[in-house]
């Protein structure tokens, strides 16, 4: 298989010849944003929202990217199109550019655009169907007053902890705790919990990043007239749920079947995680931004 061209600043280089600077800015401190993006049946799925998050991102950290929004949507279609790829998870990546050793980032003269498009299975096939095992791990998440994890950015050094730490406890994927022990959100995905035939996630306040896939659920429940709130719950809540899931665009819908060693409801995967996920696999390949192939 020939190598996929990777869009670097305006070109597309071949994988192995795809670097950047190590005086980049985003490799020496984090500074940068980036989206995860999916491409199911030749869909860009969200591909608007994801864009809009990205400008949102970008100007909160005072970024100026240096493609309006509209080319950027054309930029990652593009990269889907010179690589033939219908299914595809695209990282999109936005850095601060090459400057000099310092911190103050007026030193970087332009941002660094990236945009990769691979094949993603982050958890295997079985797990879909079994369910998740996973634990609630120590590290917390940031604060937001520190860095809000609304905006996406490249410095994803927290998230890496608690994935470090699932994978010591044996396990794929774990919740990490706010600071004032509200469960917030998984390493890469947001979480949900069913009880009594009521669906809850935590309110994005609490630090948890905006998750599309959320939106959606929030949206496809309403569609479906499954009550869903935004409410703040514990550790415990979790334990006693009647079914849990985890959303994202690289987990797209998993459901758990046991925390901390505490089985599920019936330890398979419950019915409206299961009603859920049929309506949202129904829309990955309608919602979003066609590529023409
Ligand atoms: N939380 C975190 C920390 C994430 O990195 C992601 C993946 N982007 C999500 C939640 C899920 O967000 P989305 O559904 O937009 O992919």
């Amino acid at each position: 298989m020939s190598e996929s061209l990777i869009y670097l600043d305006g070109e597309f280089v071949p994988k192995s010849k795809a670097v950047v600077s190590v005086f980049d800015h985003g490799f020496l401190y984090g500074d940068g944003i980036f989206e995860g993006i999916r491409c199911y049946s030749g869909n860009v799925f969200c591909l608007h929202e994801h864009i809009v998050r990205l400008y949102e991102s970008a100007k909160s950290i005072l970024l100026n990217i240096p493609l309006n929004p509209e080319e950027m949507s054309a930029a990652v279609v593009e990269t889907l199109q010179v690589n033939r790829m219908s299914d595809a998870y695209i990282r999109l990546i936005v850095s601060r550019g090459v400057g000099n050793l310092g911190l103050d980032p007026s030193s970087c003269a332009k941002p660094t655009v990236i945009i990769i498009a691979e094949p993603l299975n982050l958890f295997s096939a079985e797990l879909y169907e079994a369910g998740l095992k996973i634990v609630t791990v120590p590290t917390r998440r940031n604060i937001p007053d520190a860095l809000n994890p609304k905006i996406k950015s490249l410095n994803y050094l927290n998230n890496i902890l608690v994935k470090m730490e699932a994978a010591r406890a044996g396990c794929a994927e774990a919740l990490m705790l706010n600071q004032d022990g509200y469960v917030c959100e998984g390493s890469g995905d947001n979480v949900f919990l069913v009880k009594n035939g009521k669906i809850v996630t935590p309110p994005t306040y609490l630090g948890a990043l905006e998750g599309i896939t959320r939106n959606l659920v929030i949206e496809l429940c309403a569609e479906l007239g499954i009550p869903c709130e935004e409410k703040p719950f514990t550790r415990h809540d979790v334990y006693v749920a009647d079914e849990v899931f985890l959303t994202g665009t690289a987990a797209e819908m998993i459901p758990v079947i046991e925390v901390d060693g505490r089985q599920i409801g019936k330890g398979q995967p419950g019915e409206l995680t299961r009603r859920l996920t049929e309506a949202f696999r129904g829309v990955t390949s309608t919602r979003g931004t066609r590529v023409p192939l």
